[in-house]
Parts: structure tokens; sequence; C-alpha cells
């Protein structure tokens, strides 16, 4: 299937997701994680209407939004972020989706400021517990969100939560894991305010699931680019 079919299928998919959970497939947005493969690949599918890309190596995506610079193209970030890295980040990211520390909001902070741009920020919430994987615990939570409205940042904007379904969970483990981090998202709702907006959930063998459990952006690679 071409990288063109690929976005197309997808797209439907998305669409009737969002309709059997009363939601408009246009409100969905779709991020083609592009980590691993040519910058040939990437424009092949801009070239196809597509804007949201997402990368999780600095390093990687310096030299390939370097490359890509002649096109309007808006870069997330979703791999674990060192904060001794984050001085990359201001002048390259429209968004980064695994924020878990205060320190690191203030490296992004610096870097944005510095670029004269705003990054919108996601909290990655470990829900499942993962040893594997990195993000805060759901009861870690509040208390962050309280730090970082504290510190009140200029450059970064807080807008949601993020998490990473385990892999091969199957249908009932990757719900349940999706619509605790909603439920999360709905708390930080009714604490903090509606700027609380976006649910980062669902990657090529989950992301229907996530989005009939209230996904507001996606991150899609092996389905529309094929295995790395
Ligand atoms: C690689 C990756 C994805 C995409 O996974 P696919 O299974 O290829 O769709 C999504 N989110 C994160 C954080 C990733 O690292």
């Amino acid at each position: 299937m071409s990288a063109g079919d690929a976005l197309e299928n997808i797209r439907q998919r998305i669409d009737a997701a969002a309709l059997r959970s009363g939601r408009r497939g246009e409100d969905i947005r779709l991020i083609a994680v592009s980590k691993h493969q040519p910058v040939s690949a990437i424009e092949k599918l801009a070239a196809c209407g597509q804007q949201d890309f997402g990368e999780n190596q600095v390093q990687e995506a310096v030299d390939k939004i370097a490359r890509l610079c002649d096109q309007s193209l808006e870069w997330h970030f979703i791999g674990h972020l060192q904060s001794n890295k984050a001085r990359h980040t201001g002048s390259r990211f429209s968004w980064i989706h695994t924020l878990d520390s205060l320190r690191l909001a203030r490296r992004i902070a610096a870097s944005a400021e510095e670029a004269g741009r705003t990054i919108r920020l996601l909290l990655q919430v470990n829900v499942s517990a993962d040893p594997a994987k990195h993000g805060i615990a759901p009861g870690e939570l509040f208390p962050l969100v309280d730090a970082l409205l504290e510190a009140d940042l200029d450059g970064i904007h807080l807008c949601g939560l993020m998490t990473i379904g385990r892999r091969a969970a199957g249908e009932s483990e990757s719900r349940t894991t999706f619509s605790a981090l909603r439920s999360l998202l709905e708390q930080c709702q009714v604490r903090f305010g509606t700027s609380f907006s976006e649910l980062s959930m669902g990657m090529s063998d989950d992301y229907e699931w996530a989005v009939e459990e209230g996904a507001t952006m996606l991150r899609i690679g092996k389905a529309l680019f094929g295995e790395r």
C-alpha cells in the first residue's frame, strides 16, 4: 500500500471510530511517527497533505527538521527527553508529549523563550505502572500540575496528558488504560480548568479503541510507513 493509501485508510477508520463515539474525525489529530524513517518518506506523506510528524530522538529529529525546513510541518517530540537535550527543542517542536518533571519544564521553557515561541506540553502518565515505561505515576499528577502552575513559566503551555499503551495488550486492557487517562484529564479539568483538553493516546495497533475512549491525538508509525 502506498503512503497515501495508508493515510486515507487510517483517516477513514478514525472518522468511523469518532462517529461511534459521537465526535468528528476532523477533531482528532493524526501524528505520523516518522522515527527511523528517511526524509523521503516524510516528504511523500507531506505531499499527501499530512502535517503533523512525531520523532522520539532529539538528534535524529534535529537533522530531519533542518532538511525539511522549507515545508510547513508541525513537529511533535514523543520520546523520553533528557534535560540536557531540552535546549534543542524550542526552535523546532510545537508539541512535547513527554513532560515528566518541573525541572524539564524549566529547561523547555527557557529554550522556547529564547526561540520566541510557545511549546505546548503534555504530561506523560504511566497509567499501567509499567516499569519499562517513562512518565509519572497517576498519584504524582496533581502535585506536579500544582508545581507547574505555581512556577507559571513563560514559553510553555500545558495542554493535556499522554500515555503509551502496552503493546499487544488486547482490547480490554487497552481500553482500561485509555479510559483511566481520560478520567485523569477530566479530574484535571475540574481542578485546574479547561485548558486541559488534549489526550495523546493510541498507536498503530490500538488507535480505534483510543478514539472511542476519547483520544484527541494519535501517534501512528508502522500502520502508515510499514514495519521499520
Ligand atoms: C514509536 C512510537 C509510536 C508509534 O508506534 P507504532 O506502533 O509504530 O504506531 C507512538 N508513540 C510513541 C511514544 C512511540 O515511541
